[in-house]
């Protein structure tokens, strides 16, 4: 397909037969005056007293446990930048999609018109009694930095910016995976971030808790390498200023085991991919274009593991393995956060789920004959039905042990019965 009839295509899939890709549907009966006046005025007032009685009960009587709030204000979307909040939605009515379809999670996509970070909290804290969690989307860094840890402190439901996180989660796993096929430990590895922006620093902020060394992480953003003599660095970059000086790519890349690309497309050169270690891991995850094209890639190191942000490669670090099952396991428990145990037990639980055997039905829903665990395939797949089931009880069961559930769940089994419905 062109570019044209894709870019035609698109708009039509948006504006036909209804415009957006979301609505609200009912889910109580509305077909007599009675279930009219349960739904509404007089009856409505009942659960509105047991609420105001013990606010608990909102969980009880309305939608809040299962509605979370995708907001945005529209700084960072997709790689198309500060387009603004109407121009976001597409991208926050898409999120809301796949939170439906994954998770049977429901979704507001709220586009908020302020880059002012104190006018934003604000915003979200006054909304948030609607909502059972919060999804925050495409907003700048270092803006996003700031909103999220803030948001996190003063909200008790829970708060999640997927663009750091979600990526930082599935990279984890593939990472771990990775290294595993090429029999490298965490506590060896030297690893070369190109990009120092909110997922590169979510990323490498993760791999250190996964037992990745700070000072064997060399980051680079479009100024050249992270060092101690730089002034220009924010406090969250400040912890992987371990190169020196002038150290270019090509340099760093010497032995290196690990390449996660958080940057820009076709920054990685075969020369550099020639002078890394062997089984050499590399995660060119650039938007749309990789810090390196697979195919050059591949065909200059046969041992190389690589993965993208692509659907049309192996190994895709897409968000969709994450963020749903997330929710679905901290809603279901009334987590109050979003904790790093949590974040752990969902890469664990995707790691090991990508050694399991693979259903048939994934095979067939990707036109594959036999995927399993090796260098093609590193990280589940996102059609395979057992996320749902493997992901969010992991995820519930570790914000139980880390002392956030509000309400803990008993039936494991009947609970992953549940989830499969
Ligand atoms: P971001 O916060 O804007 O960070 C981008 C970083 O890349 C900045 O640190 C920037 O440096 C650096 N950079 C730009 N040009 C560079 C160059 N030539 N060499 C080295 N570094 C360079 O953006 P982000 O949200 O972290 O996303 C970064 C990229 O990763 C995007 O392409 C995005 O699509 C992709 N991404 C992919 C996935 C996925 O596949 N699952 C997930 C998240 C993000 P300065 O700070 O000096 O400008
Ligand atoms: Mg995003």
């Amino acid at each position: 397909m062109n570019k044209n009839s894709r870019r035609r295509e698109a708009l039509l899939y948006h504006a036909k037969p209804t415009p957006g890709k979301i609505q609200v549907v009912p889910t109580k009966k509305y077909a007599t005056q009675r279930d009219l006046s349960l739904a509404y005025s007089p009856g409505v007032a009942e659960p509105c007293l047991e609420i105001a009685k013990d606010v608990n009960n909102v969980y009880k009587y309305t939608a809040k446990g299962n509605l979370v709030a995708v907001i945005t204000n529209g700084t960072a979307v997709l790689g198309l930048g500060d387009i603004g909040p109407e121009a976001s939605k597409p991208v926050m009515e898409g999120k809301a999609l796949l939170f439906k379809i994954f998770a049977d999670i429901d979704v507001f996509d709220i586009e908020i018109g302020t880059k002012d970070i104190d006018a934003f909290i604000e915003t979200v804290k006054n909304i948030a009694p609607t909502f059972g969690g919060i999804n925050l989307e495409d907003i700048k860094a270092p803006e996003s930095f700031e909103i999220e840890r803030r948001l996190v402190a003063e909200l008790n439901i829970p708060v999640m910016h997927d663009d750091q996180h979600g990526t930082a989660i599935i990279s984890s796993a593939a990472l771990l995976n990775a290294l595993e096929l090429a029999e490298k430990k965490t506590a060896n590895v030297k690893i070369v971030i190109s990009g120092a922006g909110s997922a590169a620093l979510a990323c490498a902020n993760l791999y250190v808790l996964l037992g990745v060394k700070p000072e064997h992480i060399i980051m680079f953003d479009k100024d050249g390498v992270l060092c101690a003599e730089r002034t220009d660095l924010s406090e969250l970059q400040k912890k992987y200023t371990h190169g020196k000086l002038g150290t270019t790519l090509q340099e760093a890349l010497a032995g290196a085991d690990v390449f996660l690309g958080l940057s820009v497309g076709n920054i990685l050169t075969p020369e550099m991919l020639l002078a890394m270690a062997k089984n050499p891991v590399v995660f060119a995850m650039a938007n749309p274009v990789p810090e390196i094209d697979y195919e050059v890639a591949i065909a200059t190191r046969k041992d190389i593991i690589m993965a993208t942000g692509r659907s049309d490669h192996p190994n895709q670090v897409n968000n969709v393995l994450g963020f749903p099952y997330i929710f679905r396991g901290a809603l279901d428990v009334r987590a109050t956060k979003i904790n790093e145990e949590m974040k752990m037990a969902a890469v664990h639980a995707l790691a090991e789920l990508a050694k399991e055997p693979v259903p048939e039905q994934v095979n067939i829903a990707y036109g594959e004959t036999k995927l399993n665990f090796g260098r093609d395939y590193i990280i589940p797949k996102p059609f395979d039905p057992r996320l749902i089931a493997v992901v969010a009880p992991a995820v519930a069961k570790a914000a139980m042990s880390s002392g956030v559930a509000l309400n803990p769940i008993t039936d494991w089994e009947k609970y992953e019965e549940e989830l499969l419905e």
